[in-house]
C-alpha cells in the first residue's frame, strides 16, 4: 500500500514561527523552512549573488587600477567645476563610473580623452579623489582598448571627428586608424 504523504499544515501555536508581536507567532510562507521545500536555498543564493556583485563592484576597480573610484559617492558636486576645467569636460562623475566599469566608449564619449589632469576639479570633490589620476588611468586604458580592436573602429573615428581626443593622443590615433584602413586614415 503506497504510504500516504503527510502534508504539514501550519499552526498558529507552531513554536518555529517567528514572533510577530508579543505572544503572537506569524504564519508566514518565507520564514518557515517547511513551507518551501524547493526554495529554502534561495536566501543563501540570493545572499551569494548579492556577495559575488560586491565582490565585482570592488574587485574589477582594483585589477584595473582605479581602486579610487570605488568611493566615488556619485553625488555629482564635482560638476560645479564648469568653467574651471580647461578642457569644458562638464560631467566628471561620469568619467569616474566609466572608469570604474571599464565602459570606454561612456569615457571617450564624456570628454575623457580631452582632460588635460590640470586637477582644477579635484577641490570641488568631496571625498577628495585624486580625479586627476584617476583619469590618466582611464586614458591610458581607452588607448590600450582601442589598439586591441575593443573599441569599434566607427566610434573611434567619429570621435576623433567630433573632437574627443586631446591633442596628445591624435597621432596615435591617427596613426591606428591609418594602420587599420591599410595606409589610408
Ligand atoms: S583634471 Fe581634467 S576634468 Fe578636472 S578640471 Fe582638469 S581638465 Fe577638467
Ligand atoms: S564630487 Fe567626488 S564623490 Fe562626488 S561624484 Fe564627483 S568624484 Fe564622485
Amino acid at each position: 500500500m503506497a504510504r500516504e504523504k503527510r502534508k504539514y499544515t501550519p499552526k498558529r501555536e507552531d513554536g518555529t514561527q517567528p514572533i510577530g508581536l508579543p505572544g503572537i507567532r506569524r504564519l508566514q510562507f518565507f520564514t518557515n523552512l517547511r513551507d518551501r521545500a524547493l526554495t529554502k536555498n534561495l536566501n543563501r543564493l540570493a545572499m551569494l549573488g548579492i556577495g559575488a556583485s560586491l565582490a565585482l563592484d570592488v574587485a574589477k576597480p582594483v585589477a584595473t587600477g582605479v581602486p579610487q573610484t570605488i568611493f566615488c559617492y556619485e553625488c555629482r558636486a564635482c560638476y560645479a567645476t564648469q568653467d574651471k576645467c580647461p578642457a569644458a569636460i562638464a560631467y566628471q562623475a561620469e568619467l569616474i563610473v566609466a572608469a570604474r566599469v571599464g565602459d570606454h566608449w561612456r569615457f571617450i564619449k564624456n570628454g575623457g580623452m580631452k582632460c588635460l589632469r590640470c586637477g582644477g576639479c579635484v577641490s570641488f570633490c568631496v571625498v577628495n579623489l585624486d580625479l586627476p589620476r584617476i583619469f590618466s588611468r582611464g586614458q591610458q586604458r581607452v588607448m590600450e582598448a582601442m589598439e586591441q580592436g575593443r573599441i569599434p573602429r566607427r566610434r573611434i573615428r567619429r570621435a576623433l571627428e567630433e573632437g574627443l581626443f586631446g591633442r596628445e593622443f591624435i597621432d596615435r590615433v591617427v596613426a591606428w586608424l591609418d594602420k587599420q584602413n591599410g595606409g589610408r586614415a
